[in-house]
């Protein structure tokens, strides 16, 4: 490690305990944890942190209390001063071919720094330890957080932690929920398989009863994390008949469990990899059945819509500082004679650019104000995996565009973000088939006379 910047990093670390120091006393929630509510009327104000990219402002809430304030400044700088700095190495890495990974020991100082400033568990109930942070404040959190390209987020992950909350018993929660909002294990989800993707009704991944055991056969790929994950939520069929409609039941599984195999890493776009499981006649008992059997599908949606909303957050990040980016840059280029900027057909850009970007915000927001009024946001946040996913390729594509040549390295952080949203169009649902279910749920609302 160099030296010079590892000094550097030890710096702004000790600046931010320094600076959490102060926070704490009227901080309850980052020491033990209470839940933040707030009325929620939102409004524009200025960015504080131009470096990260929010050229024009952010929408925040008026809502958010002192405490929830100083915890997303608190966010603001840990992605300045703690994340930002590792970005150009993560670029270099995969510009090379290597995966999107941080090193070994950023990533363990980042854990460790997390837990002394109480940066995980936010979104988890108090039960298991967590701050049980409200859907605004998380959404403004995932938002601050992607406004880089680090791969690093405060443990744990929201899906499968809303997931366990909603179908996990007892147990589970002691054993599964509380370890992973502590960020002391991970885990994550498997769904698709080779024939039944955007259609996961398809699977065909059995668990067959025998005795006080379930039997395991079958085959997961374009899994996400797999080789990290000390547990996976593993989706199967368990009566072929019902299918989606009764016939789909969620197991925990352990890293561990004989029969459990990780077949290989996939390559993905962007640095990233995803796995191919194979299930072979594993067992596992009753107690890892997560919820009802029979029952799996209902808590799959809540998880993934869940998802599908952090998605929109961060498209609006990324759109964001690709905007930033090329509104910097079409000021200074010059182009026959005068910059960039005074050409009409990039003023356009930078226009539709915004527009699409507010558009996006206020979708997010609505959903936001939904989820935390307690109403079902499915088609809100189909919607939003389509618009916004769509929206942040656009907007990228015109800042890649402006750039030139310069726009086609592998130097600046633009490609990256660029095929990392390419990827948002395909998991958690292809375009295509929220379309179709959006198309759906509007003719169904207004059928023929
Ligand atoms: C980076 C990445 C990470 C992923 N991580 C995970 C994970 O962690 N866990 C997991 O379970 N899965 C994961 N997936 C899988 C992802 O959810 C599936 O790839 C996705 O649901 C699409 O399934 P498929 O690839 O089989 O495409 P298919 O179902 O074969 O669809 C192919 C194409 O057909 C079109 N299409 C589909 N449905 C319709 C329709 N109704 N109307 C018109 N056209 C349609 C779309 O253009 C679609 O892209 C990941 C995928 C990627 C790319």
């Amino acid at each position: 490690m160099d030296p010079g910047n590892g000094g550097r990093r030890n710096q702004a670390s000790s600046d931010l305990r320094a600076w959490l120091a102060l926070l704490r006393p009227n901080s309850k929630h980052l020491t033990k944890g209470h839940a933040l509510a707030g009325t929620v009327t939102w409004e524009l104000r200025s960015s504080q942190s131009a470096d990260l990219g929010s050229r024009h402002g952010e929408i925040v809430t008026t809502g958010f209390s002192d405490e929830e304030q100083m915890l997303l400044d608190l966010v603001d700088r840990f992605v300045e001063e703690q994340l930002m700095p590792l970005e150009a190495g993560v670029i270099a890495r995969v510009s090379t071919g290597e995966p999107m990974s941080l090193l070994p020991d950023d990533e363990d100082r980042l854990m460790a720094l997390c837990k002394e400033l109480g940066l995980f568990g936010l979104d988890a109930p108090e039960e298991v330890g967590g701050a049980a942070l409200s859907a605004p404040v998380m959404m403004a959190i995932h938002e601050r957080v992607n406004r880089t390209l680090v791969p690093f987020r405060f443990p744990p992950d929201s899906p499968n932690l809303h997931m366990l909350m909603v179908a996990g018993n007892a147990d589970q929660k002691r054993r599964y929920m509380e370890p992973y909002a502590k960020g002391e294990m991970r885990s994550n989800i498997a769904i698709s398989e080779p024939q039944a993707g955007a259609d996961p009704g398809a699977m065909r991944t059995r668990a067959v009863r025998d005795g006080d055991e379930w039997v395991i056969n079958g085959r997961k790929i374009w899994i996400s994390g797999a080789a990290d994950a000390d547990f996976i939520i593993l989706m199967v069929i368990t009566d072929p008949d019902l299918g989606a409609r009764g016939g789909i039941t969620a197991f925990i599984v352990e890293k561990d469990t004989p029969g459990y195999i990780i077949e290989r890493a996939i390559p993905m776009l962007g640095g990233t990899r995803t796995y191919e499981l194979v299930f072979e006649d594993m067992r596992l008992p009753d107690s890892q059945v997560l919820g009802q059997v029979g029952d799996g599908y209902g808590p799959m949606q809540h998880r993934l819509t869940s998802r599908r909303l952090e998605i929109g957050g961060t498209c609006i990040a990324f759109a964001e500082r690709a905007l930033k980016m090329m509104c910097e840059h079409v000021q200074d280029r010059i182009v026959f004679g005068e910059p960039l900027a005074s050409k009409q057909a990039i003023q356009w850009w930078i226009a539709d650019s915004e527009i699409a970007i507010h558009a996006t915000r206020l979708m997010v927001d609505d959903a936001v104000a939904k989820v935390q009024r307690g109403e079902d946001i499915r088609n809100e946040a189909s919607m939003i995996k389509v618009f916004a996913t769509e929206m942040a390729g656009d907007v990228i594509d015109k800042a890649m565009q402006s750039f030139g040549a310069m726009g086609m390295t592998q130097e600046l952080p633009l490609f990256l973000m660029s095929q990392r949203i390419r990827m948002s169009r395909i998991y958690e649902g292809p375009t295509e088939a929220h379309r179709m279910v959006v198309a759906r749920r509007t003719l169904a609302k207004h059928p023929s006379k």
